[in-house]
């Protein structure tokens, strides 16, 4: 086997090559400054990624992920990422992204306990097994690790808002909006889940996450079926798997 990586070294090239033959102030452009509008708080997944995703250029915004898209309010690497990002790059929308079908979230319903990786699982743990009679009537194990999924994306977007770098800038006036979305692996989209938060007396009036769990979000938005009416009209011939139905289908529709 080679233990070369040319072939992206190449690629790194060619991409090179097309971004300036498009562009020839490009990267010229990109060596002064950045300045995202967006945070993306998103899973470590290979297939779920934020500039390919949301069609953005490299600039366009500033990215943080794990597994699970977990916020942990002592995680100093998420915690001086939204510093920064807040409070110097005065970003306008924190967006917390995850995916149905997300490995972390699966893991952390298995009962699998002993890895480093169940450490970072254990708030998505401690939720399930509070709520597990919730979880556990749904008894296709997709459609249960897909409810999580949404749950977790709320559960996120709440800890984000009660960190005190969020309050300080809506304290200060600071225009600074909080996103829930989920992304679906087979057909490429974008659902927007909620909640949105753009102050701290929208935060306070959030019912509680335990009610969250009994009442589903509902990921149909006028968003969502936007994006799915442009999708309905792509010629993808067999490429899209549609298939037997994921969890969002079974969850959602
Ligand atoms: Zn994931």
């Amino acid at each position: 086997m080679s233990t070369s990586l040319s072939h992206l070294f190449d690629a790194n090239v060619a991409w090179v090559d097309r971004k300036t033959r498009k562009d020839p102030g490009f990267f010229q452009r990109m060596a002064e400054q950045q300045s995202p509008r967006y945070v993306w708080i998103g899973c470590s997944d290979s297939r779920v990624t934020a500039n390919d995703v949301l069609g953005l250029d490299p600039g366009e915004i500033f990215v943080h992920r794990n597994i699970a898209n977990i916020v942990h309010t002592s995680d100093l690497n998420i915690l001086s990422v939204l510093e920064y990002a807040v409070d110097h790059l005065q970003v306008e929308h924190i967006i917390v992204c995850g995916h149905y079908g997300c490995g972390g979230v699966a893991r952390a319903l298995s009962g699998e306990r002993g890895a480093m990786l169940d450490h970072w699982l254990q708030p998505l743990t401690m939720l399930y097994h509070k709520h597990r009679a919730t979880f556990d009537a749904f008894s296709d194990l997709r459609v249960r690790i897909n409810r999580m999924c949404e749950v977790n994306i709320e559960m996120q977007v709440r800890r984000i808002a009660a960190m005190p770098i969020i309050e300080k800038a809506w304290a200060r006036g600071q225009s600074l909006n909080l996103h829930g979305w989920i992304y679906a692996i087979d057909d490429g989209l974008l659902r927007d889940l909620g909640p949105h938060l753009s102050s701290i007396e929208q935060r306070d009036a959030l019912p509680t996450i335990d009610n969250c769990v009994i009442t589903p979000a509902d990921p149909v938005s006028a968003v969502r079926r936007q994006a799915i009416a442009a999708f309905s009209q792509l010629d993808l011939g067999d490429a899209c798997c549609g298939g037997d139905g994921d969890g969002l289908r079974c969850v959602a529709e």
